[in-house]
């Protein structure tokens, strides 16, 4: 089979590899339908995540229909589409109890990661039974391939960790897919504003289209002077950092109101200078983490129902074996006006 690999840093390559078969009687072995690249992917092609070794296969989101099955699968049968988490979980340790799948003793963030992952032309997942979610008949499955990741990280570890209520003020300091999954999931509470902040214009646009009632681009004067006036001086109520620099994280840090919770979404690769000494009075709840995918159920129901539309955040679709232009595509997200690139089987 093909299957995108990673060579080392700022090296990839689309190349002839052994199909994956059952290993462990949990197994499955999926046909990829439709996947798609993260921002992690970026990441891991940078370098910044050594658990990622040379000739590892990427990606930790897709869709597809079920090729083989390990003896102990039971809540699956071969041919049945599902929806793959980028999380695997056991459904057994202390961890997977809690719902907290992204710690599971056995599982959490492997497929891409530390096992050979989703972009390719067939996958293995662990621990079928609680890592697959099963496709509802009639689903744009194209659509559910943004459940794997994006929609619940946005959802749990911006909104939820946020506890957004009716009324509040939201800014949001990323407007890419994870920012826009926060921007989507927000509306379920009702905010009475939902303020983006970016430095690419495009996305800001699109963000309005999205529910955004203000957008503020970084880079026309100062971010956070912008939110202040946007509040009446006052600050926001919840502020969900989905860049993972520094510098966002500042502007994250400025603009909190009197009771404000910080929920911070993105993956920090250098530490960031917190203001203990303007905060510490200011009755602030810090969050942030990796995503449990223990949403994906509900969120299924609200994209079945219609409630959201997360198709709309693809703006670029491919054959697989056009992987690498993808990349490129989605490499250059500005100047291709890119959000999500979806890769069809
Ligand atoms: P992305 O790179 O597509 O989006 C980041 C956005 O930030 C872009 O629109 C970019 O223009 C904007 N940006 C960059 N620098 C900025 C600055 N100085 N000021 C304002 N805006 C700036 O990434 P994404 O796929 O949307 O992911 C967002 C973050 O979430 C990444 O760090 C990603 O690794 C992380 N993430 C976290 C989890 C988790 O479980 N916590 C899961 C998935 C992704
Ligand atoms: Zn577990």
């Amino acid at each position: 089979m093909k299957a995108l690999i990673y060579n080392g840093p700022a090296q990839k390559a689309w190349v002839e590899k052994a199909k994956p078969g059952i290993e462990a009687p949990t197994d499955v072995v999926v046909r990829i339908t439709h996947t798609t690249i993260c921002g992690s992917d970026l990441h891991i092609l940078k370098g910044d995540v050594p658990t990622v070794t040379p000739g590892r296969t990427l990606g930790h989101e897709g869709v597809g229909v079920i090729e083989e099955i390990g003896l102990a699968v039971s809540s699956y049968k071969k041919g049945d589409h599902v929806l793959i988490s980028c999380i695997t979980a056991c459904g057994r340790c202390n961890y997977c109890k809690h719902q907290m799948y992204a710690h599971c003793s056995d599982g959490g963030w492997l497929l891409g990661n530390t096992i050979d992952g989703t972009q390719a032309e067939y996958v293995r997942i662990p621990y079928a039974d609680h890592s697959l979610y099963p496709i509802p008949p009639g689903a744009d499955e194209e659509a559910l391939v943004m459940l794997s990741d994006i929609l619940p990280t946005g959802f749990e570890i911006g909104v939820l960790n946020g506890q957004i209520k009716p009324g509040d003020t939201v800014a949001i300091v990323g407007a890419g897919p994870v920012g826009m999954a926060a921007l989507l999931t927000a509306q379920f509470y009702s905010p009475a504003r939902l303020i983006m902040v970016d430095m690419d214009s495009n996305r800001l646009e699109v963000a309005r289209t999205f529910g955004a009632t203000d957008v503020i681009r970084v880079g026309d004067g100062d971010a956070v002077q912008r939110v202040l006036e946007l509040t009446g001086g006052i600050g926001v109520d919840v502020a969900i950092e989905a860049v993972g620099l520094p510098a966002t994280f500042n502007i994250c840090q400025s603009i909190l109101a009197p009771g404000a919770r910080l929920a911070n979404v993105g993956v920090h690769g250098k530490s960031v200078e917190l203001h203990t000494e303007k905060l510490w009075m200011q009755n602030i709840s810090i969050s942030m983490g990796l995503v449990n995918t223990n949403t994906t159920p509900t969120l299924l129901q609200t994209v079945q129902s219609g409630r959201i539309d997360p198709g709309k955040l693809i703006t670029h679709r491919f054959p697989l074996d056009q992987i690498e232009t993808a990349y490129e595509v989605f490499g250059n997200a500005a100047k291709e006006k890119a959000l999500k690139v979806i890769l069809n089987a």
